[in-house]
């Protein structure tokens, strides 16, 4: 069996082994949301992907520092990084709300929105606004690397001059001439000098929401300056993983790369790891195409596209049963598949308790077990790691209908290998045990209250009635004991 982790790197486009510059430690950066709108269902694909990542290195025993930001400032419509206006700055004016606000509102949605999904909560979350004077003091380093200029209030990184000594396509792998074709020509109003070129900071329009004083006048970070920043100040000058969308491979990441190089010389991460995109009908969903729903739609099912509802671990399943770096399509067939799967795998799951085990053994599951690890081994393969835990699923249902003998021995295997690789790596629950759990826990405190009024403790009975009835559920009582009802 192959113990090695291997991981696709973007950067050199083949698989390579995975290394840690500092084992037992592990440090990830991933480029997080911009919170101006609800996080739709394509950027929750990006961050399961990387929530299997980070679960599957910390299940072999890394320490891994995983930093996710969140993109607060700077992030201007244009994604290219420096034309129109600041996404959340817009949002505020047309709200007419504090640009605060907005990014409040929509941190605490897109953190409810990780936890329907079970997604772990980064090591660290660090704001853009949060590392305005780191990022000021890395633009001075770029400048007096000779990266950069300065017009009228803004600086711009010299992608040509860089270019000249240093590889800009490194991560796409295109050469500047087809990039230089692909671009619009400057105009006349143009401060940059190459069409390349990207801002480092923006001088600030009187009316723009959100500046900062600089040694440049007043104005505010470009995008792809806050993740060079951020990664640097809790990972250091190079780190192990820098992860993200395949969408930020031709810009901000190519951008953050040549920012790092220019400063410090360093490709900030030894691995480069993108997901792909979700799709409809074929198509990447993204809010500007107007293809995009929420979570919380698909939750309810309350959306045109949509047949009917899916629970957030049917949904978490659908994903991981594609691989991170495939295109994964969304639709009504494919979801009614990964929920008959995902019942499927649970059912297995709640029958392993009651099994017997025998005195002999027809099954070894140490081949199955290697089998997963070499599953996601192989660049964090969930969709075959998923095939083989449905093996084991056929496993425990045969020995359940007693056509299969397994003994004590397997039978802890088989046991610690679903909880493991189920609930641990693949991050899912069994949101049909929380449920069914649910009217043994009410009987009992129904039974509390009983036992009150017997005691004539009526202070007390009654504060149970209430209490339940505040969270929705009714108390009647009648001549054979309580029922309780959901109001
Ligand atoms: P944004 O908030 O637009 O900066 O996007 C946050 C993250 O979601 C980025 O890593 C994007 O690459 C990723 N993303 C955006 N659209 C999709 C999609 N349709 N499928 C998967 N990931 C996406
Ligand atoms: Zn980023």
């Amino acid at each position: 069996m192959n113990q090695d982790l291997f991981v696709y790197n973007t950067l050199t486009r083949k698989k390579e082994k995975f290394i840690p510059l500092n084992p037992p430690h592990v440090g990830i950066y991933v480029c997080g949301p911009t919170v101006y709108s609800d996080a739709h269902l394509g950027n929750s694909r990006t961050y399961i992907s990387f929530d299997l990542i980070f679960r599957y290195l910390s299940h072999l025993g890394y320490k891994v520092r995983y930093v996710r930001n969140i993109t607060d400032a700077g992030h201007l419509e244009g994604d290219a990084g420096d034309e129109g206006e600041d996404k959340i700055s817009k949002k505020a004016k047309l709200a007419q709300l504090e640009p605060m606000e907005i990014v409040q509102k929509y941190t605490v949605g897109f953190h409810d929105v990780m936890k329907a999904f079970n997604i772990l909560p980064p090591s660290i979350e660090p704001t853009a606004t949060g590392h305005i004077i780191e990022q000021i003091e890395l633009v001075k380093v770029i400048l007096a690397k000779g990266y950069a200029y300065e017009v009228d209030g803004s600086v711009y990184f010299d992608v040509e001059k860089y270019n000249q000594t240093k590889d800009y396509g490194v991560l796409s792998g295109r050469n500047l001439e087809d990039m230089m074709n692909n671009t619009r020509t400057l105009g006349g109003q143009d401060e940059k000098r190459g069409k390349l070129d990207f801002a480092l900071w923006i001088k600030a329009k009187p009316e723009h929401l959100m500046k900062w004083p600089s040694p440049w006048g007043v104005g505010f970070p470009g995008w792809h300056l806050e993740c060079s920043a951020m990664s640097n100040k809790y990972l250091g000058e190079h780190f192990d993983i820098h992860g993200g969308g395949i969408d930020l491979v031709p810009t901000h990441h190519t951008n953050e790369i040549a920012q790092n190089m220019a400063a410090c010389g360093k490709n900030p991460a030894t691995y480069w790891i993108h997901t792909n995109m979700l799709t409809v009908n074929g198509q990447k969903m993204s809010k500007s195409l107007g293809n995009s729903f929420l979570p919380y739609e698909l939750f309810s099912g309350n959306n045109a596209i949509l047949n009917k509802g899916y629970s957030p671990m049917t949904v978490r399943f659908f994903m991981l049963q594609a691989n991170y770096r495939s295109t994964l399509d969304f639709g009504n067939e494919a979801m009614e598949a990964s929920e008959k799967g995902f019942k499927r795998l649970m059912n297995a799951l709640t029958l392993i308790d009651g099994l017997k085990a025998s005195a002999a053994t027809e099954i070894e599951i140490q081949p199955l077990i290697d089998r997963c690890y070499a599953a996601m081994n192989d660049d964090f393969n969930s969709p075959v790691l998923i095939a083989e835990l449905f093996e084991a699923s056929r496993i425990i249902n045969s020995v359940h209908d007693g056509k299969m003998k397994i003994d004590a021995v397997n039978l802890e295997l088989l046991k610690n290998t679903m909880t493991i690789f189920v609930f641990d790596i693949l991050g899912l629950k069994n949101e049909q045990a929380a449920n069914d759990d649910l009217p043994k826990v009410l009987d009992f405190i129904v039974n509390l209250r009983n036992e009150a009024k017997i005691n004539h403790d009526y202070a007390a009975s009654d504060k149970i009635r209430n209490g339940l009835q505040e969270i929705g559920f009714q108390l009647k009582d009648n001549k054979d004991g309580t029922n309780w009802s959901k109001i």
